[in-house]
């Protein structure tokens, strides 16, 4: 069986036809490229208003990349037509295998964002040869094209979330519907800005908005706000490990900040090789660390002051009653952290 049969066969254009598929290198790799050209007689359809028009001229060979096969990447080549339109002047023809100037197809964009629900971004890239921005794409194409066809339903609860990429320099702003059995990403938003978020809920239907009651995020300060004023109905979650991550960065801080003024002032380093003895949980120790916190203990330090802060405040996580809970806070946030505790 050839290739353009298969071709034929997943995927066919009615006015385009598929030539032989050649063998080439595309960055240091093989793979297969399969011409296409227009159907004898047929005019290509205006990239502006979607009619067809008169040929005006063609572009340069593009390469669309396709599923691969066999392991094997596929590339479509294709010289786009230009149309000589009556209402837009001369424009890019528009073709039913891609969108604008994506160098992917559309069959490949939702190949990879369906692969990006079961595995992470970097995953899929990495099984699929591709780059982390072309897995990025795919998924934000899937759900913007989710948000134009969604039917919104009841949305009852929801997640936000932030990624870093590009080595943690640019973030990207994820918002999870998280109700039980509907579990989908509703919205992607480049930067993690009080503007980023103001805009998913702008998206949002004023009559799905109000019915939210709950929303998950981390302390991220601009989410804090933008959810306050959108959502203000819903209950605020903060998650354990986010706000537990702030008492790591804060004891971190102490910790650093103390030692190096005990050397200052001549002191012996007793905080020297401490770092995990205040950042793990107790019982997460090995006994050389248990020692270790013992002695570290009877020092009247301000490091050992925020490792026990820290250690009370995972009490607030047993709380069942909302009362004893605020009751335990209010206690917690006016302790006077001077008091000697040991
Ligand atoms: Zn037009």
């Amino acid at each position: 069986m050839q290739l353009k049969t298969i071709l034929n066969h997943v995927e066919k254009h009615k006015s385009f036809v598929y030539g032989d598929g050649k063998w080439r290198h595309v960055h240091g790799e093989l793979s297969l490229h399969v011409p296409i050209r227009p159907r004898r007689g047929s005019r290509p359809v205006c990239g502006g208003c979607g009619r067809r028009g008169p040929q005006y001229d063609r572009l340069a060979r593009r390469r669309f990349q396709f599923v691969p096969l066999w392991g094997v990447a596929v590339y479509f080549v294709y010289r786009m037509r230009r149309v000589d339109c009556r209402t837009c002047g001369v424009r890019v023809e528009q073709v039913p295998w891609g969108k604008g100037r994506c160098h992917l197809t559309n069959t490949y964009r939702w190949f990879l964002a369906a692969w990006a629900r079961r595995l992470s971004w970097q995953e899929v890239a990495v099984v699929f040869h591709t780059s982390w921005q072309s897995v990025f794409r795919s998924v934000r194409y899937a759900v913007v094209w989710g948000l134009v066809h969604r039917k919104w339903g009841s949305v009852g609860a929801i997640g936000i979330d932030e990624i870093a990429w590009r080595k943690g320099h640019k973030y990207l702003t994820l918002v999870y519907q998280i109700d039980e059995g509907c579990r989908r990403l509703l919205w992607i938003g480049r930067e993690r800005t009080e503007e980023t978020l103001t805009r998913f809920f702008l998206n949002v239907p004023r009559r799905v908005r109000i019915r939210i009651r709950f929303v998950c995020s981390d302390l991220w300060k601009p989410y804090l706000k933008v959810v306050a004023n959108y959502a203000g109905q819903a209950v605020h979650v903060l998650d354990r490990f986010h706000l537990m991550m702030h008492f790591s960065k804060a004891i971190d801080e102490i910790r650093a900040g103390e030692a190096r003024r005990l050397k200052e002032d001549g002191y012996e380093p007793v905080l020297k090789h401490s770092r995990w003895c205040l950042l793990k949980r107790p019982e997460n120790l090995t006994v050389k660390q248990t020692v270790r916190l013992a002695e570290l203990v009877k020092y009247n330090l301000r490091s050992v002051r925020a490792y026990l802060l820290k250690e009370e405040f995972q009490r607030f996580w047993e709380y069942v009653s909302p009362g004893w809970a605020v009751r335990f806070l209010d206690e917690w946030c006016t302790r006077d952290s001077t008091t000697k505790r040991n």
